[in-house]
Formats: C-alpha cells, sequence, structure tokens
C-alpha cells in the first residue's frame, strides 16, 4: 500500500519536518529515511533499539495476523469504531488523527477506517507505529496510512497533532502520550481485566493471581469513560497456538503446561477487557 506523510510526522533525530524525496523522507537538516517498498518507514532511533531485531517476532506476528484475522477480537475492534464515533461527533468538522500506539498488525485501525462513513473517513489520518518492523509491514499491507517502526518514548510527531491515541494492550509513556495529544485529544487505554483468559491462565500457570496491580495514571490524565467487554470465545488448537504465541503467556508457562492447555480443543476462554478513555489535565 501506500506510505502516506502525514504533515505533523517529524524526524526523529531533530524534531525538523520530514519532506518527501524520492522515495525516502528527508528533513532540512539531511537527515534521510528510505521508505520501504512495502509502505512504511522506520523513525527508531538508535537509543530506542535494544536488539537488533526488537519487538515482536516475524513468527509472533504471523501468529497475531492469523488470530486476529479470524476475528476473536471483534467486540473490540468495534469498541474501537464507537469511542472513535462518539469522539468525532463531539468534535467539529475537520481533520482527525488516530493514533494506535504499537499498533501490532494494524487490525484495530484498519477496522476503524472500514467502518467510518465516507465523508468521515475521508478527513481521518490513520498513524500506526510499532517496534516490531514486521508488524509494521504487516499494517502496511493492510492499508494506507502513516505507518513506522517506533517506540512510546520517542514518538517522532509534532506536539498537539493527534486527536485519538489507542494504547491496546501496550507499555504506556504518559510524558510521550501528553506531548502528541492535541488540547481537546483523548486517550483510550484498552487493558486486560481480571477475568481475561482467566481459563487458559488456570492451566498453563500453577498459581494465577485474580488482582492484577494496576499502577495509577499520572495526575497528568484523567479518566472521563470506563466500559467492560466481557464474553466467551471458543477456540480449537490451531486458534490456541496463535493466542499462546502472540501473547506474553507462551514466554512464561513450561511446555508441559503449554501441551496441557492444547489438549482442550475446544477451549471456552472468557475475554475481559477494559476500555477507557482519558482527557489530559492542565496539571503540569
Ligand atoms: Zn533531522
Amino acid at each position: 500500500m501506500t506510505f502516506v506523510l502525514h504533515p505533523a510526522l517529524h524526524c526523529p533525530i531533530d524534531a525538523a519536518p520530514l519532506m518527501t524525496d524520492e522515495l525516502s523522507l528527508v528533513c532540512q537538516h539531511g537527515h534521510t529515511f528510505d521508505v520501504a517498498r512495502q509502505g512504511y518507514v522506520n523513525l527508531l532511533g538508535p537509543k530506542d533499539k535494544r536488539s537488533k531485531d526488537p519487538g515482536d517476532s516475524k513468527e509472533m506476528v504471523s501468529a497475531r495476523v492469523a488470530f486476529l484475522n479470524a476475528d476473536f477480537y471483534q467486540p473490540l475492534a468495534d469498541a474501537c469504531v464507537d469511542i472513535t464515533l462518539g469522539y468525532c461527533s463531539a468534535v467539529a468538522d475537520g481533520r482527525i488523527t488516530l493514533m494506535d500506539a504499537g499498533c501490532g498488525d494494524g487490525y484495530y485501525l484498519n477496522h476503524v477506517q472500514e467502518n467510518l462513513s465516507n465523508d468521515l473517513g475521508n478527513r481521518t489520518s490513520l498513524v500506526g507505529f510499532d517496534i516490531s518492523k514486521w508488524a509494521v509491514q504487516q499494517c502496511a499491507r493492510r492499508c494506507d496510512g502513516t505507518w513506522f517502526v517506533g517506540s512510546n518514548r520517542h514518538i517522532p510527531m509534532a506536539d498537539g497533532s493527534v486527536d485519538l491515541l489507542f494504547d491496546m494492550f501496550g507499555f504506556p509513556d504518559y510524558s510521550s502520550f501528553r506531548r502528541v495529544l492535541a488540547p481537546r485529544g483523548r486517550l483510550v487505554r484498552v487493558t486486560p481485566g481480571d477475568r481475561h483468559l482467566i481459563q487458559l491462565r488456570e492451566v498453563i500457570y500453577p498459581n494465577i493471581k485474580l488482582r492484577s496491580e494496576r499502577a495509577p495514571y499520572p495526575e497528568t490524565f484523567k479518566v472521563v469513560s470506563k466500559q467492560h467487554i466481557t464474553y466467551v470465545m471458543s477456540l480449537g488448537t490451531e486458534d490456541l497456538k496463535n493466542l499462546l504465541l502472540m501473547t506474553p503467556h507462551m514466554f512464561r508457562s513450561t511446555p508441559e503446561r503449554r501441551q496441557q492447555a492444547l489438549d482442550h480443543d475446544p477451549l471456552t476462554l472468557t475475554v475481559d477487557v477494559i476500555f477507557e478513555e482519558l482527557e489530559t489535565t492542565t496539571v503540569y
């Protein structure tokens, strides 16, 4: 698909605006970033890379694509659509920038885009980034947008340029989020509830903690709405393998316990996810 240069995208080295120069993006100080033929750009600074191939591996991303494309999480994607429509109806006309920080394979943003009216779709810009280049490649394959490899710590977007910022099961960096959010912008945090995938966790962990310790939000954000989305899904062996591969569960359990989980076919799992919408406050 085509890489879209969002006007607020900036150079990760000096924050100067980026311009298109043939198949590259370039800033006024001559820093150049190649646009990959798949339709994304790598804007990850050397300081943000902890390994040569950071983030989800190619195999994990393939598992994620297979799992999400089977629409087990479609109710979550629908909730993203509802939140976007609610936000857009509250904000008058003009362009709207939707960003998914840690966008994975782009499933959620793509679902939102597909469910907007033509008018709204035409004035919406999609921006998504992930630290895994394999994930970002998948985004660029799905739909046109501003897709780049990057991290929450240094988001290469101008201050106040994002209207709706999704953080789906990610590792938030609130000072970055606050910086890029527009004054009337909103952060949407999506986190697992206590009973999320509980039946799977019961099989693969010897002892499970029911209450997840959730760090409080900084004073710079306040929750303006909160909803729980709960339903059950039934997974066969292949779906379970994909789910185990795409989540951190895979790495914290033993091979024996993972096999025990796979022996349940099908396994009925509870999805329990919390959506919180947050506004920025005037506290600095
Ligand atoms: Zn530069």
